[in-house]
């Protein structure tokens, strides 16, 4: 049943059926200057050439800007406060425990490729970390060699049954990769180039790691050969024949004080201190079970306050710190962020560029940091690129163009 004529509806938006073989890729950590500084260079030749004929403009991710957020907004085409998933991480109240936001069952809504599958397209997943996997596959029936769900970090086990495609390795002619290491987003594009050519799914999603992000600048020696490995890749993608769309989870910064140290803001320490322990809680929604590259350190953080009496004065003293660019109580910053309000906190913090937000020292091991702290998490870090290989007219202006348009554009708006 290719229904390959009519409109799909998801999530209230409506996608035209590809006209040619997409491939939306998903760069995470990816700010905008790590490719504009590349092409500078000229480690970019294929983007460089193609851009002035395709399209490239600025949009904003949603916050907090982590990795399952903005991927989950991304294929659903809308804001948290309609999927759900408003962290890496979140505090289950009503059972009273701290969770991994990894499950299917915290998904509110469809994605595009569940509600294209249906219709009969071909698609496939290729995402970097295991954890994104079945979030991102939430109501596909895998089928082999016609839905494919993947992770580059477990491509050793990826079956028919399980995953659509098996032997992955001696396909993608790669040994598996580390998890924490650029060569883990390389495999997500050689697999991806591998199944387009084989497989020529109608629509392609892959989703890298920000491992090189999290340790070096734009411009920097490392940072540019990662982005010259994408630009082959991406010039091999075009050679197939298919439309490019990409954008990225959210962008990165330097969390660092005038001396290179981790500019941290202990916030569960200083509300012990002022309130005392066990009235406030707070949640890092960056945590995830990779914490080596940022120690679970970002600039967006949630509490819980136990004791209604004291909210305003926790309010008032949190937006006071130096440091603290946005504090909002729940009902305001869920509206400002587009955020789901049952699986936010009392109280939501954005901190400025430089810094991020933390419970109590105890609570973060940056033994393993070597590198000093880049992170993301806040409005700081919201600006991300929005590239494609085609040209596009009507397009939404920048500041209004969010990078869960990105499939709206690719689909509706390619001229
Ligand atoms: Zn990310």
């Amino acid at each position: 049943m290719v229904n390959s004529h009519s409109e799909i509806v998801v999530n209230n938006r409506s996608y035209k059926w590809p006209d040619r073989p997409l491939v939306v890729i998903c760069l995470d950590g990816s700010e905008p200057d790590y490719m504009a500084l590349a092409m500078e260079q000229g480690f970019m030749p294929y983007l460089k050439k193609t851009l002035p004929q395709g399209t490239s403009t600025i949009a904003n991710c949603v916050i907090p800007g982590f990795t399952n957020p903005n991927n989950m907004s991304i294929v659903t085409g809308t804001p948290p406060k309609v999927h759900g998933i408003c962290g890496n991480y979140f505090y289950d109240k009503e059972n009273d425990a701290e969770v991994m936001m990894n499950d299917p069952k915290f998904l509110c809504a469809d994605t595009i490729f569940a509600e294209f599958a249906k219709a009969g397209a071909k698609i496939a997943v290729v995402t970097a970390k295991d954890k994104l996997r079945l979030m991102l596959g939430s109501g596909l029936q895998v089928e082999a060699g016609k839905i494919i769900c993947i992770s580059a970090e477990k491509a050793d086990l990826a079956t028919q049954q399980d995953n659509g495609i098996d032997r992955l390795l001696d396909f993608v002619g790669s040994p598996l990769p580390d998890v924490y290491s650029g060569e883990l987003s390389e495999f997500v594009f050689a697999a991806g180039i591998k199944i387009v050519d084989k497989y020529r799914p109608d629509l392609t999603y892959l989703s890298t790691s920000d491992y090189v992000q999290h340790k070096f600048a734009p411009g920097t020696p490392a940072a540019n050969q990662f982005y010259a490995m994408i630009d082959r890749y991406l010039a091999q993608l075009d050679a197939a024949g298919v439309t490019i769309a990409l954008t990225a989870d959210h962008g990165m910064n330097a969390k660092t004080d005038a001396q290179g140290n981790p500019d941290i803001i202990f916030l569960q320490t200083l509300l012990d201190n002022w309130f005392g322990e066990n009235k406030t809680r707070v949640i890092l929604p960056i945590t995830d079970p990779y914490v080596v590259h940022h120690g679970a350190l970002g600039s967006f953080a949630t509490i819980y306050v136990e004791d209604a009496a004291i909210l305003d004065d926790v309010l008032s003293r949190i937006s006071t710190l130096e440091g603290v660019m946005v504090t909002l109580p729940r009902e305001q910053g869920c509206q400002r962020f587009g955020l789901m309000e049952s699986r936010m906190g009392d109280i939501l913090v954005v901190s400025t560029k430089h810094k991020v937000l933390g419970t109590s020292p105890d609570r973060h091991n940056l033994s393993a940091l070597k590198e000093p702290l880049r992170s993301h998490g806040g409005i700081s870090e919201q600006r991300v690129p929005f590239m494609l290989n085609r040209s596009t007219t009507g397009l939404k202006e920048e500041g209004q163009l969010r990078n869960f348009d990105i499939f709206d554009a690719a689909l509706n708006h390619v001229s």
